[in-house]
């Protein structure tokens, strides 16, 4: 993510362009100085073929001109390289031609020669000065600022994504669900509309506003229905654009920035991935580029008028890097979240999503319950996605089953066709789905299994049970953990239980049990030694959630023997429970292995049929 910093300052006027210019004038001075165009054609002989046209009396006229010999035959014009003759004059005296006079016409003319000094500033002089004065101009854009476009030579244009979108057509329809950060931003385009009535009181406006939330939740995208329902200009520049740009170059465009803005206002400027900039200036690397960037924010930030109308927004998904000076009053002091949507949320991004493209009756909540932990980015992409699938199959429309199929494609990758698998193989990743399938089901808590594949993806699942929560779950009990870690091992339990071997299919589902099993101690405080201690710090919440550490080496210890005893003792409850279902695991496996994919329903009926007594514990 970090961009490079510190990059040698370049020079940024020795680009292609420049070069590709000052080329093309030299061409066109070469060419006036040399005309050579537009003559008549003038055909080439040797000295020979001349002397005899000379002695057959046929030239009407002969010019020497730098060692050039033209002359002419009747209507045509011909040459050829001077030859040493010393008899050349004479011959030409003697010789008879067509002309009146009966005489050749003969004249020789001076090598016209260039000054040595025109010639110097031609080809030196001419060149620096044209050279020097596209610097200058491009330097003078550049403290400008290339903001509103490049013009046709892009000469100290620093890179940054800088323009005012006028007609920006979204607006808050386009969003869908994130009603509290709408109900936020109504406020902000209250104001662009009409500031007399808020600034008639006193009332001060924020003058910026921080999204904060994991990539893809439509930060960007309510950054512009503000502007498109306030019809006001948008302004979008991504944060990191300002530090990979030349030294000092930075704090230029932050001031740019804001010079156009305020010409523009009413409008808003959007800073993305603000973080790059606005990093705490106390941690260790330092970066000067940076911090000059910063401060030239700040300073800004402070200096506008905020009556005019001009709104910042941001947006990060690090907000606890950012410099404290940042959040302080009159500057991003409010702060909007836009968390991953919940069910609801989901259907309804679908739903605006499915609006463009052609489908039939979608089952929203099937759709909506799979796509669980997705960001809008990731269901814009599933319905993309679906829509793909749908033309490859030659069909009119889109159905649930294409947006089932891609979820899974997003989320496992691309089914893989013609993977070679042995039937022993198979088997054993039979085995292995159903046996996390048969825990699952068996826990009177756990999620209903959805779906079981041993279909191979791209992503290198061999095959996956696939679980979806009934309703949307907020917290998750200690034992409900617990059931996930068993299931978790259920696949290995099974390869044990039924094959009698150990396989590595397994590597994923231990990383996630053992992952669960750590986070039920160190964070969630559910062990019975540590209780509620905070062992273990989450940092970037909105990127995935790097955890470190905080307490003692020993403690640390103890901590992987619980992880320890907590894996272990899960497995044990799962072996026992596929030890207990042996019959229904053969009966499930053979379907799943000729269908390849069944359904939960499907799954569930098997487990009734073949089993003795009621499923539930
Ligand atoms: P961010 O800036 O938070 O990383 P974007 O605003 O760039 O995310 O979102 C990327 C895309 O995801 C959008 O263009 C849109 O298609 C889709 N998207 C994200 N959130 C939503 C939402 N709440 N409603 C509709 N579409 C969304
Ligand atoms: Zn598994």
């Amino acid at each position: 993510m970090e961009k490079k910093q510190n990059q040698r300052p370049q020079q940024s006027w020795l680009n292609w362009n420049t070069f590709f210019w000052v080329m093309l004038l030299l061409l066109i001075i070469n060419s006036f100085v040399y005309p050579k165009f537009g003559q008549p054609t003038v055909k080439d002989t040797d000295y020979a073929t001349f002397i005899s046209y000379v002695d057959h009396g046929k030239v009407n006229k002969v010019v020497v001109k730098d060692d050039i010999i033209y002359f002419t035959v009747g209507k045509e014009q011909f040459k050829t390289v001077e030859v040493d003759d010393p008899q050349l004059s004479d011959r030409l005296l003697k010789a008879k031609s067509p002309n009146k006079s009966g005489r050749i016409e003969f004249t020789k003319t001076l090598p016209q020669k260039n000054s040595p000094l025109l010639d110097f500033i031609i080809w030196w002089i001419l060149p620096a000065l044209i050279f020097f004065g596209l610097w200058q101009w491009g330097a003078k854009r550049m403290m400008k600022g290339g903001a509103g476009g490049g013009g046709f030579l892009s000469l100290g244009k620093s890179g940054a994504k800088v323009y005012a979108e006028r007609d920006v057509k979204t607006t808050f329809a386009d969003v869908a669900g994130q009603d509290e950060a709408k109900e936020t931003l109504k406020e902000i385009v209250d104001f662009l509309h009409n500031p007399k009535k808020y600034t008639r009181l006193g009332a001060k406006l924020p003058k910026g506003a921080l999204l904060v939330g994991p990539p893809g939740t439509g930060k960007t995208l309510i950054a512009r229905a503000v502007a498109g329902e306030a019809h006001v200009p948008f302004f979008s520049i991504s944060g990191s654009a300002f530090v990979q740009m030349f030294v000092g170059m930075g704090a230029a465009k932050v001031r740019d920035l804001f010079q156009q803005a305020q010409q523009k206002a009413p409008c808003i400027i959007f800073i993305d991935e603000i973080d790059a900039i606005g990093k705490s200036r106390d941690q260790a690397m330092g970066n000067d580029e940076r911090e000059q960037t910063l401060n030239q924010l700040l300073t800004e930030m402070d200096g506008f008028d905020a009556t005019k109308g001009l709104v910042i927004l941001a947006a990060t998904n690090r907000p606890e890097t950012l410099d404290k000076a940042l959040l302080r009053p009159g500057r991003f002091d409010r702060r909007i979240i836009m968390e991953l949507p919940d069910l609801e949320g989901r259907k309804a991004i679908l739903q605006v999503h499915l609006k463009d493209v052609k489908h039939s009756d979608i089952d929203l909540d099937k759709v909506g319950r799979a796509t669980a932990g997705s960001s809008g980015a990731d269901i814009a992409n599933i319905v993309n996605e679906a829509a793909l699938r749908a033309v490859r199959l030659n069909k009119n429309e889109i159905d649930t089953d294409d947006l089932l199929e891609s979820v899974e494609t997003v989320i496992a990758g691309e089914q893989k066709k013609g993977a070679v698998i042995s039937p022993e193989e198979k088997r054993i990743i039979s085995y292995h789905e159903i046996g996390h399938a048969m825990v699952a089901a068996c826990q009177s808590h756990s999620a209903p299994v959805e779906k079981i594949t041993i279909v191979p993806r791209t992503s290198g699942a061999l095959g996956y049970t696939m679980q979806v929560d009934a309703g949307e779950k907020h917290l998750m009990s200690k034992e409900e953990m617990l059931n996930r870690i068993a299931t978790l091992t259920g696949g290995r339990a099974a390869e044990e239980v039924m094959c009698h071997t150990v396989t590595t299919g397994a590597s994923n589902d231990i990383e996630k049990a053992t992952q669960l099993a750590r986070e039920m101690i160190t964070i969630y405080g559910m062990s019975d030694k540590y209780g509620m201690m905070q062992l273990e710090e989450v940092r970037n919440r909105y990127l995935g959630g790097n955890t470190s550490l905080t307490c003692s080496a020993e403690t640390a210890r103890d901590i992987d023997k619980e992880v320890a005893r907590i894996i272990h003792e899960a497995h044990e409850k799962a072996t026992r429970i596929i030890t207990e279902h042996k019959a229904e695991m053969d009966a499930a496996t053979a379907i799943l292995l000729k269908k390849e994919t069944i359904t939960g329903e499907e799954f569930m009926k098997v487990l009734e049929d073949n089993s003795p007594e009621p499923v539930a514990e």
